[in-house]
């Protein structure tokens, strides 16, 4: 399965949809990634505005 990340929250999926927002606007290409266990007491996603645990990607281009 090939990993995409959603331009519309960040996440990355192997799926067609993303699994947070429900968008399939996803782009193979994207750089870093985050991995938010804990977004409420992650200051990291609360800066990305991450609300739900997940794989996410830094920059998509
Ligand atoms: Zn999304």
């Amino acid at each position: 399965m090939v990993e995409k990340a959603c331009r519309v929250c960040g996440h990355i999926t192997e799926g067609r949809k993303c699994e947070i927002c429900g968008s399939d606007d996803l782009s193979a290409k994207w750089k870093g990634v985050i991995d938010v266990i804990d977004p409420e007491n992650s200051k990291v996603a609360a800066d990305l505005k991450i609300t739900k645990p997940g794989k996410y990607a830094l920059v998509i281009e």
